[in-house]
């Protein structure tokens, strides 16, 4: 689950992180009447899950409440587009903050090192909208620390970095104490990624969050029921949203380049066929993990979220039944292909396992063709997909 800035936010509140004042506004009213409230500059912030968002123009300063409310309107409802999300995302909230003078940009990130399989803390003081650029041409310009997590994240490990990266004296003293509740809240809520960038020093010499980036680990999602909330309205991609609104995870379903449609149950297989399908000659169209004990009417809408595709030419079922009954895979491939309202195109079925002869009855009853091995599957797939 990746958190939005603003509740990236909320999150390093609560774990002493300083973070600009702000409000969360969904609509350009609210943002006008949070700034007339609260003379100052601000700045209007998109609430998108893409980073970048500065160079795709979805960072804004205004100076007073009209203001806001133009840019606040601008903002709402536009697709964002960066070199990270070339599909766009649409803004539909906003973060309005108080401005702060920056005197210095600076990078800080804790995230899993699986090669070493230990948390490391990266440093650098060329923080700011162009890191990954820093990252590629001045590697050197980039510290890092591994994290014995007996250990933790003690005071000198922040130091050392501080000097290493050579980060301005005037982060010294605040430094420590930020990085420490950076891992603390790393460590407590199970992250894959949190990022602060930039850390900014002001003129004024706070030293502030000024952006907030948190992934964390779904598996522990369930230690964490206060975030039910924020993971239910979390914008996911196209894909992941038509994913959950057949009932499938999120991770189940993601759009390819190819022409053949693919729906199969477990990951592996999933990716077992796509090689298959490659091997043979052709490319898949989608990865759909249809998951254990797939029900027939979860087949059926499966079928349609795959199919709505168009450049889906013909259609790989491959199911390995353990948990999964083959006759239930079956009465779902037989009712979707049914029904009038869906596209059709031409299906290869591959159904072994629990209940496979009744399954391959039922298929043989509404007329269709089932095949025994993955890359006959595969084979046949490529073949009418060229039709
Ligand atoms: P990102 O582009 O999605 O990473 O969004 P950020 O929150 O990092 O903002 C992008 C850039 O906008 C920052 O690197 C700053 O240069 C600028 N910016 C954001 N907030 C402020 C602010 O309060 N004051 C000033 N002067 N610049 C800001
Ligand atoms: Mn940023």
């Amino acid at each position: 689950m990746k958190l939005i800035e603003f509740q990236g936010k909320e999150l390093f509140r609560r774990f002493g992180i300083p973070t600009p004042r702000g409000q969360h506004c969904t609509t350009a009213i609210e943002a006008a009447a949070f700034i007339s409230a609260n003379r100052g500059s601000w700045v209007i912030k998109s609430q998108v899950l893409m980073g970048g968002r500065g160079k795709a123009g979805g960072i804004k300063f205004a100076d007073s409440a009209a203001d806001g409310e133009k840019i606040a309107r601008e903002l709402l409802g536009k697709v964002l587009k960066g070199v990270q999300n070339p599909d766009g995302e649409e803004v539909k909230s906003l973060l309005v903050e108080e401005k702060v003078a920056i005197a210095s940009e600076a990078y800080v990130s804790i995230t899993i090192d699986r090669a070493r399989k230990q948390p490391v803390v990266i440093v650098s003081s060329q923080g700011g909208m162009d890191v990954e650029e820093v990252a590629e041409k001045h590697p050197d310009a980039i510290s890092k620390y591994w994290l014995d997590p007996a250990i933790g994240c003690p005071p000198f490990v922040a130091r050392r970095l501080a000097f290493a990266a050579a980060l301005p004296p005037g982060y010294h003293r605040a430094f420590p104490e930020i990085v420490g509740a950076l891992y603390t809240l790393f460590m407590d809520y199970g992250a894959n990624l949190v990022e602060i960038n930039p850390l900014v020093l002001t003129k004024s010499g706070d030293v502030i969050a000024s952006d907030a980036k948190v992934e964390l680990d779904d598996n522990g999602l369930y230690k964490h029921p206060d975030l039910a909330a924020w993971n239910a309205a979390t914008p996911a991609d196209a894909d992941q949203a038509a994913a959950v609104a057949i009932g499938l995870g999120m991770s189940n379903y993601a759009k390819l380049d190819g022409t053949i449609g693919v729906i199969a149950n477990g990951a592996g297989l999933g990716m077992g066929t796509m090689d298959a399908i490659r091997t043979a000659g052709g490319s898949a169209a989608n990865f759909l993990d249809i998951g254990g004990g797939a029900q027939a009417e979860l087949v059926k809408k499966s079928y349609a979220l795959v199919v709505s595709d168009p450049k889906v030419r013909a259609m790989f079922i491959n199911i390995f039944g353990g948990i999964t009954r083959g006759d239930q895979v079956a009465r779902g491939i037989v009712e979707a292909l049914s029904g009038d309202d869906l596209r059709k195109v031409p299906l290869v079925v591959r159904l072994t396992g629990t209940n496979e002869k009744e399954g391959r009855e039922i298929l043989s009853a509404g007329g269709m063709v089932s095949v025994e091995t993955m890359d006959e599957g595969a084979k046949r797939a490529v073949e009418l997909a060229r039709g």
